[in-house]
């Protein structure tokens, strides 16, 4: 039973290294950009108003993935562990986090620091491919697809509209601003489990089980 968070830089891999902690301890990704897009994509009130901040790049309102947050980590599947990605972003969100936990009876087990220097984060993310029927995340450069526009059995890949140049130094500049004070936030708290980011993806991986006793 472990809850988990992952912080870092957009494109740091918290995505696809989250999958792969899921995979493997048989909990839930918690992932608040997955479920905005999700939302956006199906016509939701929720996903129109969000989309008014996603596509310039900016953060949502903390109320609404507050809101997402508590209803999803309040189903049975998240009753044995899950792992926060994306969440919280903010300190509100952070203190929110903690009151809802600490209502519930719950409480963080491990906080993941993926650390990764500014200048690969544009490349990364730039490079980053979804395709667009299984949601698979792909690199052109590091994690390439059969071609640089079909991914597995065919499919169409995508990029993702806040994955764009523009957009993604305005998401650096949040990050910096909003999300960074948070690793002094955990690590007062003696949650923080910092890991190295750069390098292979499965170096990545082991670096990560490593750092919260998972192997
Ligand atoms: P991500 O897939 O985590 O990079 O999130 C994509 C976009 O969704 C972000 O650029 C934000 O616009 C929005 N988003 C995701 N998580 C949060 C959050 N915790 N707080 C505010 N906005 C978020």
């Amino acid at each position: 039973m472990k809850n988990l968070i992952f912080i870092g830089p957009p494109g740091a891999g918290k995505g696809t290294q989250a999958q792969r902690l899921t995979g493997r301890l048989g909990v839930p990704q918690v992932s608040t950009g997955d479920m905005l897009r999700a939302a956006r994509k199906a016509g939701t009130e929720l996903g129109r108003k969000a989309d008014e901040f996603m596509s310039k790049g900016a953060l949502v309102p903390d109320e609404v993935v507050i809101g997402l947050v508590q209803e999803r980590i309040a189903l049975a599947d998240a009753s044995h562990g899950f792992v926060l990605d994306g969440f919280p972003r903010t300190v509100p969100q952070a203190e929110s986090l903690d009151r809802m936990l600490a209502k519930a009876g719950k409480k963080i087990d491990d906080v993941v620091l993926l650390e990764v220097p500014d200048e690969l984060i544009v490349e990364r993310i730039t490079g980053r491919r979804v395709g667009e029927t299984s949601g698979r995340i792909y690199h052109l450069k590091y994690d390439p697809p059969p071609s640089p526009d079909r991914g597995e059995g065919g499919e169409r890949l995508l990029l993702r509209a806040d994955d764009r140049e523009d957009v993604v130094r305005q998401r650096l500049a949040d990050y910096a601003a909003l999300t960074a004070p948070l690793v002094a936030w955990y690590a007062g708290k003696g949650l923080l489990r910092r890991v190295d980011g750069v390098g292979a993806l499965d170096d990545v991986t082991a670096a990560l089980f490593r750092a919260i006793g998972v192997n």
